[in-house]
């Protein structure tokens, strides 16, 4: 048993920086839903505040990530912690170079996981791309010139605010860092109270000022406490604030920017000269090839540039599993439009393909829901921004964008390259700076958000277990092959023979013949695949398989072998909405 509990992968491995909170986040109070925290912040540090303005008022980044109200009916069997540990079990995700110990913000994907991923990006691509006459694609490199990101902003600006424990030597995200000033009903102050943002902060650090007050033995109760984060405390109040690392005041600095590009160094010399970014994004990789690819394809706007690739961004405080890592990828489009079109109406188109798309995968339409980013929280070149949020175990949090982006990145581009990004209207004098949408994915985020909706529990003969219910279109596994019995070879002939079929058809199926078939329905119920066939003595008569849905087990059905490909092709499209 110790044995086996030392494989299990532990939370740290994965870079959680809090368990998961033991019951389901509670929805914050309207009355102390973190007052003062949103929207316009009054900033008493001077140097944080200009810090702060200027990267609203420049950076690509949003400077906060919104807190979000927790949608409280979603019943999740599972929790974080547990994810991560099924994860492992199954072969989907493993902490990036285990056997050193891991590597905070990194993961590999294991042999399921890449199926499942590809899958992803592979549905991405035909729903986006293939499937419209209006969206190209392009693959851009994740190295490429400084100035590119020097244009964009990047490199002055794409910063998180940070503070530093001075004695733990710990870094923390100043908004993620939350406080309250624990106030006595005579208006005395008890003290502070700190901790990093998690779903359940109300609740926890109502529970640490109720210790402090113990602690202090002081009778009586305090008032509603008012929750802000690092970037909304004074000099002052910096200095009184506990350090979450070491629960004392005293050790943390003030807010100060963090830019979260990873520089490297091409060529020979590690100078300045050389050095460069790996991309924060894929999007300016579109951006400046814009000319060329509507060029060379004689695009007619509004056309769409699609790309999927790596992203990298040296997080502060990587958490949450694969929801906030330091390598990821992303899904993104640049819909180019003309400055006059109603982008209002285009947005929202993007909104509903983005929507439809995720509930096609499978995605539980419950978790879905819309943030609209108005006034202080859009960026101060976007026109609009709607996140597609999903209410993970550990609160709802945005798992996409759309954002209007008007002329900014090009302009920047054909600023700064001298290089005219106008596009010149067929048969017409009329020339542009064409206008962008962009929907926005992070491939990872759906990856967990998909095991999040997919997973499940049932009981089977009074045992209880686990089963993931992917859609076939993207499950890691499309269907099993079984023979009924290892021991007959002509079982075990046919049976290889419809695997090798349904491979040479492009489906990635898996042939097993250990064990009872109950144990390999099982088995692939686990790792969520949708169908297994089984090869019996019927088959040897009349060439027809059992065919058993893993979402449907008591409805067996026989089917020709030679047609199993083609049901297995009409499972797998991707459902029209
Ligand atoms: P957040 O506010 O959560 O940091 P963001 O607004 O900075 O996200 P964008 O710059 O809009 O994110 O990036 C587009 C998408 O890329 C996000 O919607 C998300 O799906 C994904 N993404 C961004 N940062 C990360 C990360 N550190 N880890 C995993 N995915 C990420």
């Amino acid at each position: 048993m110790e044995a086996m509990a030392a494989l299990l992968p532990r939370a740290k491995d994965f870079g959680l920086a809090l368990p998961a909170p033991p019951t389901r986040p509670q929805r914050p109070s309207a009355s102390t839903a973190f007052r003062g925290s949103f929207g316009l912040r009054c900033f008493a540090l001077p140097a944080v505040a200009s810090f702060l303005t200027s990267l609203r008022s420049q950076s690509r980044r949003r400077f906060s990530a919104p807190r979000r109200a927790v949608n409280t009916d979603a019943e999740y069997k599972i929790d974080l912690e547990g994810l991560v540990s099924l994860c492992k079990r199954r072969g989907f995700v493993f902490p990036s170079g285990e056997i050193y110990g891991g590597y905070n913000g990194f993961f590999d994907y294991g042999p399921l996981g890449a199926e499942l991923k590809n899958n992803l990006k592979r549905m991405w691509w035909r729903k986006m791309v293939h499937c419209r006459d209006d969206v190209i694609g392009l693959d851009s490199s994740i190295v490429t010139t400084p100035s590119v990101h020097q244009a964009s902003g990047h490199v002055d600006n794409f910063s998180d605010p940070m503070v530093d424990c001075t004695e733990s030597k710990k870094r923390f995200r100043a908004d993620q860092l939350m406080w309250a000033k624990v106030e006595l009903e005579d208006g005395t102050s008890a003290g502070y109270v700190s901790m990093v943002e998690d779903g359940n902060v109300e609740v926890a650090l109502k529970k640490a000022a109720k210790k402090l007050i113990k602690q202090k033995k002081i009778e009586g109760g305090f008032k509603e406490l008012e929750i802000k984060d690092m970037t909304d405390a004074t000099e002052e109040e910096v200095k009184l604030i506990p350090s979450p690392a070491t629960g004392l005041p005293g050790s943390l600095t003030g807010a100060r920017a963090f830019n979260l590009m990873f520089e490297t160094y091409v060529g020979p010399y590690s100078d300045g000269a050389s050095k460069s970014y790996l991309r924060p994004e894929t999007a300016q990789g579109i951006f400046v090839n814009f000319k060329t690819v509507t060029y060379v394809m004689r695009q007619k706007i509004p056309f769409g540039i699609a790309q999927i690739g790596k992203a990298f961004r040296n997080e502060i405080t990587p958490r949450q599993f694969l929801f906030r890592s330091r390598e990821f990828e992303q899904m993104e489009i640049e819909y180019f439009i003309d400055p006059e079109a109603d982008f209002k109406a285009i947005q929202e188109e993007w909104i509903m393909e983005m929507w439809n798309f995720l509930k096609a995968v499978g995605l539980k339409e419950s978790l879905l829901d819309r943030e609209v980013h108005e006034g202080e929280k859009l960026a101060h070149y976007a026109r609009a921004c709607t996140d597609i949020v999903f209410t993970y175990p550990f609160g709802t949090q945005e798992l996409l964008g759309v954002a209007a982006r008007g002329e900014y990145d090009l302009q920047q581009h054909a600023q700064a390259s001298g290089e005219s990004l106008e596009y010149q209207v067929p048969g017409q004098k009329r020339k542009f700076v064409p206008h962008v949408i962009e929907p926005s994915c992070g491939v990872d985020r759906l990856f967990l958000a998909l095991l999040c909706s997919a997973y499940d529990e049932d009981e089977i003969d009074g045992e209880k277990r686990s089963l993931l219910r992917f859609h076939p279109c993207v499950a890691p596994i499309t269907c099993a092959i079984f023979p009924l019995l290892k021991n007959k070879p002509p079982l075990v002939e046919k049976a290889k023979g419809l695997a090798a079929m349904l491979r040479s058809s492009g489906f990635n199926v898996l042939y097993d013949e250990a064990g009872t078939i109950g144990k390999r329905y099982r088995r692939m119920d686990e790792v969520g695949t949708p169908f297994c066939c089984t090869i019996d003595f019927d088959t040897l008569e009349d060439d027809t398989v059992t065919i058993r849905r893993r979402d449907d087990p008591l409805k067996v059905e026989r089917k020709k072998r030679e047609d199993i490909g083609a049901f297995l092709m009409k499972e797998c499209q991707l459902p029209e909405q």
